[in-house]
């Protein structure tokens, strides 16, 4: 009859729209043997920034932090984070041996995006009367509290105090900053302010987040960012650290004790991939991304892993399956021509379990986009298939560095708690789960705990702080 021809015609419609749309997601499915060699490539990558043969695609930046707290450490400190688009000062008092008793007080200052991509001397100017502000409020102005600065992005390090800038990422692009030691740039704009301040170290976000974990958690021993950006550290033995080992030799009396046998890498995995090494798993939509990124070539893996680009995968994805004719009603919008607009909150509410189709509908409508039932399916299912893909992805890069780990301490078996942040790992539905179950699997030798940080990367730059400016006292001495 004419009515079963028609249902079987749309039907059959509905299957061939499937199909498109799973041929379409097929790239972002990653096989066990793909991520197995992605854990690879993650462990050469480890391996060759370690040697001290110019640039890698991942860095391998030695921290100057040779160990993680041990509970002695107490007094006031002050710390200031530069992470994604905030700026952070915060106060933070500890109390020795009392790791539950930490007290911090904070303020948050949105950095406007003109000011992350005007001129450095513009954006430092901007900081330090963030800092000044922050200072007045707490009525501390004089009292010369030593300082931490976490600083979220790729440092060259020679000392605790000082970090070359090697590029921005996540969308910063100041000028005359780049090969400049931002320790300085701050406090020459702290000098144009008329106020001291005393910076005694510069540190990494994922630094930060390990050492404020351990200070709770002993085995914690690798810091996890899975956030705006994406990027991990860990305790390297110093003998496998080709460039600081050229440099201790030559000071000599210098006795390697079990506690100094060891710093902290910032690996800056995100470069994973910028000598090529990820082609065969990135897709067009990657490309796409990537190309209009203001670093193009640059943070390969970040690019795939981190909350800055996930919104911006899906937008790729669904404006290709729009002009398919695959979805709203095959209707380019301006809307979805607009970069930005699908935020990782976004993405972490799309894929909520508890929501019911019509929320996701009514999310769509709120960012400007008309669907149908069968339109939020299929975004739902993009949104799944590109965060899957992220989670999978760290994991496979944390297996490499838990791994090596137990390698490097000639273990059959290692025990290791990862310290985390980030939105991503917080606040999406599913991405810790999955970053979990992957390094599972792929490092079964290794049980790893995943602790997330609260007040992270400022509480462990205090900490890292109070072991600076202990050190610098006893020099002093
Ligand atoms: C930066 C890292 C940082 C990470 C997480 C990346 O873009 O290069 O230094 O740790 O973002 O914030
Ligand atoms: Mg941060």
């Amino acid at each position: 009859s004419k009515g079963a021809a028609l249902v079987t015609a749309v039907a059959q419609r509905l299957a061939s729209r499937k199909r498109q749309v799973d041929e379409t997601l097929a790239p972002f499915k990653l096989s066990q043997e793909q991520l197995q060699l992605v854990k690879a490539t993650m462990r050469a990558g480890l391996e060759a920034g370690l040697k001290n043969k110019g640039p890698s695609a991942v860095k391998m930046l030695p921290s100057y932090v040779y160990h993680t707290p041990d509970g002695t450490e107490h007094g006031k400190y002050l710390a200031l984070d530069l992470g994604g688009t905030n700026f952070r000062a915060m106060l933070v008092k500890f109390k020795k041996g009392l790791q539950n008793n930490t007290r911090l007080y904070h303020k948050i200052y949105t950095v406007p995006l003109e000011i992350m991509q005007g001129t450095g001397e513009e954006l430092f100017d901007h900081l330090a009367q963030y800092v000044s502000d922050f200072l007045d409020y707490m009525g501390m102005k004089k009292a010369h509290l030593p300082a931490g600065f976490t600083f979220s992005f790729p440092c060259e390090q020679t000392a605790i105090d000082t970090g070359i800038l090697v590029s921005w990422t996540k969308g910063f692009k100041a000028t005359d900053c780049e090969g400049h030691d931002v320790v300085n740039l701050l406090r020459e704009a702290i000098k144009r302010r008329n106020y001291d301040l005393d910076i005694v170290a510069v540190v990494n976000d994922t630094v930060g987040t390990m050492m404020s974990c351990a200070y709770e958690d002993p085995q914690c021993e690798v810091g996890l960012i899975a956030g705006t950006g994406s990027n991990a550290c860990y305790m390297e033995e110093l003998k496998n650290i080709e460039k600081i080992r050229q440099k201790k030799q030559k000071t000599e009396g210098d006795e390697e004790t079990p506690e100094t046998s060891r710093m902290c890498i910032n690996t800056e995995w995100g470069g994973l991939g910028d000598d090529g090494s990820l082609d065969d798993i990135i897709t067009p939509f990657d490309a796409e991304v990537d190309h209009n990124s203001v670093n193009p070539g640059k943070q390969r893996f970040e690019k795939l892993t981190s909350g800055m680009y996930l919104g911006e995968i899906v937008r790729e994805v669904l404006l290709d399956l729009t002009r398919g004719g695959l979805l709203f009603r095959g209707r380019v919008t301006e809307t979805l021509k607009t970069p930005g607009i699908f935020q990782t909150k976004y993405l972490s509410q799309i894929e909520s379990d508890r929501l019911a189709l019509l929320q996701v509908r009514s999310i769509l409508q709120h960012l400007g986009l008309d669907s149908t039932c069968d339109d939020s399916i299929i975004v739902k299912e993009v949104c799944g298939a590109v965060s899957r893909r992220a989670a999978e992805l760290c994991g496979a890069g944390m297996a490499a560095v838990v791994d090596k780990i137990r390698e490097n301490r000639g273990l059959d078996h290692l025990n290791v708690t990862v310290g985390v942040d980030g939105a991503l790992y917080k606040l999406h539905p599913h991405f810790s789960g999955i970053l979990q179950e992957t390094t599972r699997v792929l490092a079964p030798q290794c049980n790893v705990t995943f602790l997330p940080s609260e007040e992270g990367s400022g509480k462990g730059a205090a900490l890292i702080t109070a072991v600076a400016s202990r050190c610098s006292a006893q020099k002093e001495r």
